[in-house]
């Protein structure tokens, strides 16, 4: 069997007294898209800062890409890591937030550009030119020279997309990335994700849009109160889901 790109297995974390993920159980494949539903406050968000080492956790195991989340396997022993090495393992993994998080007072092209040239040290030239290649990709190779402030909210999160993207992640991590937006401005950055699919990329997907679910993911998984409720291929959990909490959360955000 080859390596999942995301493993994990009775991953719990607690918040003071309060378990909030209750022993999650899930794999999601290299090249694979999994989209994640639940009602708010399940610990969607919390699952997601636990893969991307910026949540510890307080037992079970995560594995991204062979690796084990924030430690080093030394035969029997884990080791911690230290935090110049867990953030070069956060560099590897992209993530984009509901909100774009963009610097106002940046350009698109320097938006794009700032982190490869400062984490991955790329020359100017070389970043810029790989910001409009993906700026490209995100259908907004005309915006290099603006600002955040004069794009619409679909736009600034294509260019959230692109920038995850210019750092070369190997797992995509989105957190209800269209949830923020104008309706009509949905479509097209779900449009960019689909895409982003069809390249290949490995992605994990909070979202409550149904029918990008339906389309793009190779698994859909139904997590309530912490745990997995039910997981499968779109046309079971969103077509014929088993649980009584899927069929109402679903027959909800249809
Ligand atoms: P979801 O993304 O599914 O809406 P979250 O993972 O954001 O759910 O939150 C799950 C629960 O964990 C919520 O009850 C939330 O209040 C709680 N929680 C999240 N982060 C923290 C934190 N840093 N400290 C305390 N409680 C938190
Ligand atoms: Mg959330």
């Amino acid at each position: 069997m080859t390596t999942p790109m995301l493993l994990a297995e009775d991953v719990r974390k607690s918040f003071g007294h309060q378990e909030i993920l209750r022993g999650i159980d899930l794999t999601v494949g290299h090249g694979e898209v999994m989209c994640l539903l639940g009602p708010s406050g399940s610990g969607k968000s919390t699952f997601l800062r636990c893969v991307n080492h910026l949540e510890r956790l307080d037992g079970g195991r995560l594995h991204v890409d062979g690796e084990p989340v924030g430690y080093r396997q030394v035969g029997d022993v884990l080791q911690e890591l230290s935090p110049r090495e867990v953030a070069a393992k956060r560099a590897r993994i992209g993530m984009v937030f509901q909100r774009f998080h963009l610097f106002p007072h940046m350009t698109v092209l320097e938006n794009i550009i700032e982190a490869p040239r400062r984490v991955l040290r790329q020359s100017k030239e070389a970043a810029s030119a790989r910001a409009r290649v993906l700026l490209d990709r995100v259908g907004l190779a005309d915006k290099a020279d603006a600002y955040p402030s004069q794009l619409s909210g679909g736009q600034q999160q294509r260019i959230a997309i692109a920038r995850s993207l210019a750092m070369e992640p190997k797992l995509m991590l989105f957190d209800e990335p269209t949830s923020a937006l104008d309706p009509e401005l949905v479509g097209e950055v779900l449009s960019v994700m689909r895409d982003l699919a069809e390249s290949g990329m490995t992605m994990v997907v909070v979202t409550h849009e149904i029918g990008f679910a339906r389309e793009v993911a190779d698994q859909v998984v139904f997590m309530d109160g912490g745990v997995v409720v039910e997981s499968g291929p779109p046309g079971e959990v969103l077509t014929r889901p088993r649980h009584e909490r899927t069929k109402a959360f679903l027959g909800k955000v249809i």
